[in-house]
């Protein structure tokens, strides 16, 4: 081998693809049931963008961005995560002018350098959506169904939804000096890098991977900082949980690792926990758009990882692995080419189409699309007027004029789901 994938990355290939789309069409199907909306933007953007929407001081910007200088000497980063990406879009596109709430979907690549281990890639796919405009608690429980739903939808039963509350700036200034009074007293247990910044963030403490619960445990909690109006959104916000059956629990150490989020914030989680199995995240943002040089604008968003929900998805019996070929032509002999492929024209309109091209034997040809699945395996010459026709669920084998051909497709398809339907009815 000459060449091998950059490290941290990976290839989907057709023996993984059906349980990605699957997984992406889930979410889709959801973002679609709750009126979310597609956006896409790109992959990269001004180093600027992230460095102010997700923190200086977060880990992502410190140590896992991949930034280059573009020819004209612009300092430009891939994407680690597509919230400042959307709201640089939504403001850019005028879309705080469209009135109402924007519910807005997206899928796509993004890219963080960390130590790739189960579960944390270097180029990692994720799901998610904005909802920017508001900031009932109803759109953070909104948001947090849809994810359980589409979860669910894809047969993870039970899931363990996390929530807390890092409250707004009025409640953060309540609290960082206290934290910070605590963090003082136990600075013998900090690792370097900690020690060297929780003074500009003393919130990142929470979200530092170094850390189990011993020395969390031993600093006061935001949620007993929070002021009243963040106390009573948080509030809102689980009693409509309740009243919408999504089952959480509180978590008062989640502040999650990026910088933007106020007042609520939630990670989803299957099976056991670990730092690697958040399936999804999220949480509010109410002052990014501002940041970002929009008007006052509250909003939530969620991202889900489309690796870690591929590979924690519980297996189901009944998964289609892999369709083949509605029709498989056969080409008799060089020459037939132009045939075979004028047959497949006229029954790709019936279904998907592969054309044999590779001059083997008649037999192996059939061999192959009896192994394929295919409905019908259809045997081309270069110039007779009829082919030969095998139906490969009923064993048998007709002659068909070449401009019947269409003819032929639409009365079996017919006839399959006659079938189908007979056999419903019985
Ligand atoms: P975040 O953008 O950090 O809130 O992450 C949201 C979700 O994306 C997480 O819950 C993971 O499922 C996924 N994710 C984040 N980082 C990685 C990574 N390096 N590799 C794979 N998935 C990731």
């Amino acid at each position: 081998m000459k060449y091998s994938r950059p490290r941290g990355t990976h290839d989907v290939t057709p023996a993984e693809i059906d349980r990605w789309v699957e997984v992406e069409r889930a979410f889709e199907r959801a973002f679609e049931r709750y009126a979310y909306r597609g956006i896409r933007t790109p992959i990269f953007e001004s180093t600027d963008l992230f460095v102010r929407a997700v923190g200086e001081q977060s880990d992502i910007v410190t140590k896992e961005m991949y930034t280059f200088t573009d020819r004209g000497g612009r300092s430009l980063t891939l994407r680690p995560e597509n919230t400042a990406s959307v709201i640089r879009a939504y403001l850019e596109n005028g879309m705080h002018r469209w009135g109402g709430i924007q519910r807005l979907w997206y899928t796509g690549p993004m890219f963080r350098y960390d130590r790739p281990q189960a579960g944390r890639y270097r180029q990692f796919h994720q799901v998610g959506a904005e909802a920017i405009g508001s900031d009932s608690p109803a759109l953070d429980a909104e948001i947090i169904q849809l994810v359980v739903e589409a979860l669910g939808e894809l047969g993870f039963a039970g899931v363990d939804v996390r929530i807390n509350s890092v409250g707004t700036e009025a409640s953060r200034a309540r609290y960082r000096g206290v934290l910070l009074d605590a963090i003082e007293s136990v600075t013998g247990e900090l690792a370097p890098e900690a020690l060297a910044r929780y003074r500009l963030n003393p919130l990142r403490i929470f979200d530092s991977k170094e850390y189990g619960t011993s020395l969390k445990e031993k600093l006061p909690l935001l949620s007993d900082y929070l002021v009243d109006e963040d106390r009573a959104h948080f509030a809102r916000v689980k009693d409509l949980m309740v009243a919408l059956q999504v089952p959480f629990t509180e978590d008062p150490h989640l502040v999650r690792g990026l910088d933007y989020y106020t007042r609520t914030v939630f990670e989803v989680y299957h099976g056991a926990h670990g730092a690697q199995s958040a399936l999804c995240g999220g949480g509010r943002y109410d002052t990014l758009v501002a940041e970002c040089g929009g008007p006052n604008t509250p909003a939530i968003g969620m991202s889900a990882g489309l690796e870690r929900i591929v590979e924690a998805r519980p297996a189901t019996s009944e998964r289609d692995e892999g369709a083949g070929p509605r029709y498989y032509i056969m080409c008799a002999g060089a020459g037939a080419e132009a045939r075979a492929l004028q047959a497949a024209s006229v029954l790709r309109a019936f279904g998907s189409v592969e054309v044999d091209v590779s001059g083997r034997s008649q037999k192996t040809q059939l061999e192959a699309a009896s192994k394929k699945k295919a409905r019908a395996a259809v045997l081309v010459d270069a110039s007779g007027p009829e082919v030969a026709w095998h139906d490969l669920a009923m064993r048998n084998q007709v002659r068909v004029a070449f401009g019947a051909l269409a003819d032929h497709a639409r009365k079996q398809a017919g006839a399959k789901s006659e079938t189908r339907r007979s056999k419903r009815e019985r």
